[in-house]
């Protein structure tokens, strides 16, 4: 039986522009089955013959560049981004295969230090089938994030990318096909219910997404006991202390903020900036942000893209109507747009900001700037703190030994020092997210590849095994 069509909107002009069918339970059946079995294979060839294979799956996409981004620039409305996301794909792969053969320990008989005659090694096994999930703010980059180093650890990946944005997924099996890893990793399109369903079949989950999702996927895989790795959502906060280089960190504040249009889950949600410095930060961003352009008309210009999705604008215009109604003003911005038919909003600063504001607390998820003085150290890293969310933070201070000492008392998962939202551009260092932001090992740096394997240890008895009256009691 076929399942009823999901319809997806263009961004750029809200017009329902692509249909498609979602997997349901039998056709994960089929791909899980499919899939185990070939990993039985894949899973005991070398880390070198696994990177071989994923570095032809580099040049597959290298080839297919185009035509992947043209997908993604209809997804995302943007075409830089886009882009950039296939290029990043491809430098995460051979980032990786460079990386993985020199990450996993060498097996080797270790003597056992109370016991010599017992000696143990380690067998790093890979997990069968990951299943990943993906949201809609950057669809290959957090389809792929988990996906290569799964793959190079040995394990087979049904990835599950979000319904709002999913036709990259066609020219990206193109290359998944070319590299002849179609029995390793497989697409399957759908929606929630899709997700839901794919967790009844893995070994391990990957989610990326929202907090309330997550919180049900961790329900989920709990019920089956099995691992999920949850990366959710944040409401970063931005320290900027009286010493610092205050163009420095208009720059850093507005790129952290609005890049991606604010649609990032480590974008910079609230400014805390020393009272000196205060006036003098907000006129230079409220001027920054004011240079800020659309792609509109035109694609090719301007530094920011529609929403996404309709609904994050509707979220974004409560969150603006609730701060004005408690105090805020707002200095620029501000108002959701209509541009040929899709929902545009312009970078917006406000001030005179309070925690009892849903913009203070609730994550945005849009190009909003909402920027309050602090008077001491003390009270920036108790405001920085005072959230459910745990995700990143950065400080900006004259020395990076000044942000050093400030950015070890966030309560937060990476914290970046004189710049903003470094995580989104260099993921060589482990993290984990605090609090609310999510749940398990990280995946950048190297755990971003071990955590794919279950440590067995093999205990070997080299001298004669104990007999029971070694335990006796007389
Ligand atoms: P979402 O939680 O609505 O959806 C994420 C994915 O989960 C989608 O593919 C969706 O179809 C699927 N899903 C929905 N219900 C499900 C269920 N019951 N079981 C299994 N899967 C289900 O999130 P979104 O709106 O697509 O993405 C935005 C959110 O993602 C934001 O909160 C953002 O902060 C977060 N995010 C986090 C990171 C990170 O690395 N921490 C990165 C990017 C985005």
């Amino acid at each position: 039986m076929r399942n009823s069509l999901i319809e997806v909107a263009n961004p750029r002009t809200s017009a329902i522009d692509y249909r498609f069918e979602p997997v349901n339970g039998a056709g994960l059946d089929a791909l899980a089955s499919r899939l185990r079995t070939a990993q039985n294979g894949w899973g005991i060839r070398s880390v070198k013959e696994r990177c071989e294979v994923l570095l032809g799956w580099a040049d597959a996409l290298e080839r297919h560049k185009d035509a992947i981004a043209a997908a993604l620039e209809t997804d995302t409305g943007r075409r830089r981004i886009a882009r950039l996301e296939v290029e990043g794909a491809i430098a995460s792969i051979r980032g990786w295969a460079g990386a993985a053969p020199h990450l996993l320990p060498r097996p080797q008989w270790v003597e056992g230090r109370m016991n010599s005659a017992i000696r143990h090694q380690a067998q790093d096994v890979p997990y069968a089938l990951v299943g990943v999930i993906s949201p809609w703010n950057f669809p290959l980059t957090l389809s792929l994030i988990d996906t290569i180093p799964a793959l190079l650890a040995g394990c087979a990946v049904i990835v599950k990318p979000s319904e709002v944005t999913p036709r990259f997924v066609e020219p990206l099996n193109v290359t998944i096909e070319a590299a002849g890893l179609s029995d390793l990793l497989a697409f399957a399109p759908g929606g929630g219910q899709t997700g839901a369903d794919l967790l009844d079949r893995v070994d391990v989950v990957c989610f990326t997404g929202s907090v309330a999702t997550g919180k049900k996927v961790a329900a989920r895989a709990a019920g089956r006991l099995i691992p999920a790795f949850l990366e959710l959502g944040g409401k970063d906060p931005l320290i900027i202390l009286e010493s610092a280089d205050l163009d420095r960190a208009v720059t850093a504040a507005l790129r952290g903020s609005v890049l991606s249009t604010g649609q990032a889950c480590q974008s910079i949600e609230r400014v805390y900036v020393a009272r000196k410095l205060y006036c003098a930060f907000l006129e230079r961003l409220v001027e920054a942000a004011r240079a800020v352009r659309f792609n509109w008309p035109d694609i090719n210009t301007g530094e920011l893209g529609p929403m996404i999705f309709a609904r994050q604008a509707q979220i974004i215009a409560l969150q603006l109507d609730d701060a004005v109604a408690r105090g805020a003003k707002i200095l620029t911005g501000g108002k959701i747009e209509r541009h040929g038919g899709g929902y545009w909003i312009a970078p917006t600063v406000l001030s005179d900001v309070t925690h009892d504001m849903a913009v203070m607390t609730d994550e945005t998820f849009g190009p909003v700037m909402p920027v309050m003085a602090f008077d001491g150290v003390d009270e920036a890293v108790r405001l920085a703190n005072d959230t459910v969310y745990g995700l990143s933070a950065a400080v900006f201070a004259g020395t990076v030994e000044e942000a050093e000492a400030v950015a070890r008392q966030l309560e937060a998962g990476a914290v970046t020092l004189n710049d903003a939202a470094l995580t989104a551009l260099f993921h060589e260092a482990e993290k984990q997210s605090f609090k609310a932001s999510g749940l398990g090992p990280s995946r950048m740096g190297a755990a971003g590849l071990l955590r794919f394997f279950r440590r067995k240890a093999l205990i070997a008895q080299t001298g004669a095994p104990a007999p029971l009256s070694a335990f006796s009691e007389g």
